[in-house]
């Protein structure tokens, strides 16, 4: 019995034991589920957070995710979790490789970058140390992007320093074309005079070294110069026309006034005639009526009375008209005198400007638009009387050289002088103008054959005689001339190209010498 008691209270004790151990286990189990369903999710948060990195990594991860979701047991998702775990793992050896590549191709820029000399010392030091500092291995893409930040940094400071010193851009053949150009165009351009010292300076820059920037400079200014001066030209034309426009209506003005008066005064006239009349018919009427003399008499004599004071204020009317008539006479007088001073004013700017464009501004010489005029004044007269006429080009030889050796400037002097010296070896009848550059063309009329070769030959001995001294060396400055006779049938202009086929015979003949076409 007592057996039996001590088994029941085992057996009891068993199923207690059993009992709390069955708790512990289900506890253990909710443990366990609760454990793996934490595990599963850091397993899914993390596959999201591995994504972007290649897309069968990422394919592999979405299918891991979704098998998540409805697993039992994590043994389910092995398979997965080992075909991502190698994913990852070849994944990690690429970026590693790739890190490294990164490193490489930046310490290949930075050995670049530092062979750019002008990179200011500062910047250099800093691009030494980022040097160093690239030697060290790269663990994760956070170590790779702030040195690519850095280096195009360093980039950004080289581009901003050479832009800001200007980076000029080289002189080409062409800038210094452009230059000559210029410097040839404002030679022929007539600038006020409060504009030359400007001009001068622009001239003199443009025949030293120039740099691109300061050419578009001398082109802008002039261009600005050249503006100025049409605005200036137009707003004169413009005062003219307002000063016109004042005029004809202050002349309408009193033309309207003298019409009203003259209406008025007609109207007062027309009144006081019929007054006149009225007391002329009274004075009859008069008569005819009254039978007793004294009493017609007294009549006749007020009438009369009458009469004269309508007479008197006719008259005084008249005069009144005649004064008014006069003072509009008079200041219809003084408007078109003072138009007329601004007409002339305004005429002697026009021919002033008109002969300044046809002067030639280094030379003094009439310019190449007067010597068109000339050639067709001095063809009329040819056709006209036939007399002999010459057309002459003269070019200085090798003037390029002393462009080249003395400087544009003395070139210009150069040209002045030779210009002042052609011009004084010709009568009054002929003529010369600069063509260009450093030709001239001559006109002589009423020279024979015979004399013509003679005379242009003491006018290029004169040239040749002129005593230049440059950088005290005695230089002789020649000229060649080619020189052609109108013929009969002929246009100026065809005996101004065999003049010019002249010239180019002298020049290769031997220059400084003159050559007539036969
Ligand atoms: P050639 O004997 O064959 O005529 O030789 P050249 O050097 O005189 O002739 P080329 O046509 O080669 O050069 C003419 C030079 O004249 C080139 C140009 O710079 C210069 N020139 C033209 N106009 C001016 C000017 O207004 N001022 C100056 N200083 N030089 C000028
Ligand atoms: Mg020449
Ligand atoms: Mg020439």
């Amino acid at each position: 019995m007592k057996d039996a008691m001590t088994s029941l209270s085992q057996v009891s004790l068993l199923q207690q034991k059993l009992h709390s151990a069955k708790i512990a286990l289900a506890e253990l189990n909710d443990q366990k589920a609760q454990s793996q369903s934490s595990l599963l999710q850091f397993i899914g948060h993390l596959s999201l957070a591995c994504k972007g990195q290649s897309i069968e990594l990422d394919n592999k991860l979405a299918k891991l995710r979704h098998n998540l979701i409805n697993v039992e047991h994590i043994d389910e998702v092995l398979p997965d979790l080992l075909e991502v775990e190698q994913l990852l793992k070849q994944q990690y050896h690429h970026v590693m490789g790739q890190l490294e590549d990164g490193r490489a191709s930046l310490a290949k820029v930075i050995r670049q970058l530092q062979r750019v000399d002008s990179v200011p010392d500062k910047l250099k030091k800093e691009i030494a140390y980022y040097k160093q500092d690239l030697g060290k291995p790269f663990h994760t893409y956070w170590d790779y992007f702030p040195k690519v930040e850095r280096l195009v940094g360093f980039f950004e400071a080289i581009m901003h320093e050479q832009l800001s010193q200007g980076d000029k851009l080289e002189v080409l053949p062409k800038h210094r074309q452009l230059a000559h150009e210029l410097a040839q165009m404002i030679s022929e351009i007539e600038f006020r005079k409060d504009q030359r010292d400007q001009v001068l300076v622009i001239k003199d820059y443009l025949a030293a070294e120039i740099d691109v920037d300061g050419l578009i400079d001398a082109y802008q200014t002039i261009l600005s110069l050249l503006l100025e001066n049409i605005a200036l030209e137009k707003s004169a034309s413009q005062e003219f026309l307002y000063a016109l426009n004042d005029a004809l209506s202050a002349v309408r003005e009193v033309v309207n006034d003298s019409y009203n008066s003259n209406q008025r005064s007609y109207q007062l006239k027309k009144q006081l005639n019929r007054e006149i009349n009225s007391r002329v018919d009274n004075v009859g009427d008069a008569i005819i009526d009254i039978d007793d003399i004294d009493h017609l008499k007294l009549q006749v004599t007020e009438q009369l009375a009458s009469i004269r004071t309508a007479l008197g204020r006719k008259e005084a009317l008249e005069q009144r008209e005649q004064a008014m008539l006069r003072k509009s006479m008079e200041t219809m007088r003084d408007e078109l005198n003072e138009l007329s001073k601004e007409a002339n004013a305004y005429k002697e700017r026009l021919f002033e400007q008109q002969k300044l464009n046809l002067l030639d501004t280094l030379t003094q010489l009439p310019n190449r638009a007067a010597l068109e005029e000339r050639m067709e004044q001095e063809f009329r007269n040819y056709q006209r009387h036939r007399h002999p006429l010459w057309v002459a080009v003269a070019d200085i030889d090798h003037f390029k050289s002393i462009n080249d050796n003395f400087g544009h400037s003395t070139g210009d002097k150069t040209l002045q002088v030779i210009a002042m010296a052609l011009k004084n070896s010709l009568r009054e009848s002929e003529f010369v103008a600069r063509y260009g550059g450093e030709e001239f063309v001559l006109l002589i009329p009423d020279v024979s054959a015979n004399d013509i070769e003679q005379l242009l030959n003491r006018v290029r001995e004169k040239v040749k005689n002129i005593p230049f001294k440059f950088k005290n060396q005695r230089i002789t400055v020649t000229v060649s001339i080619g020189a052609a006779q109108i013929l009969e049938n002929e246009q100026i202009s065809e005996t101004f190209e065999r003049a010019d086929a002249a010239l180019y015979k002298a020049k290769h003949e031997s220059r400084d010498r003159v050559i007539i076409d036969a």
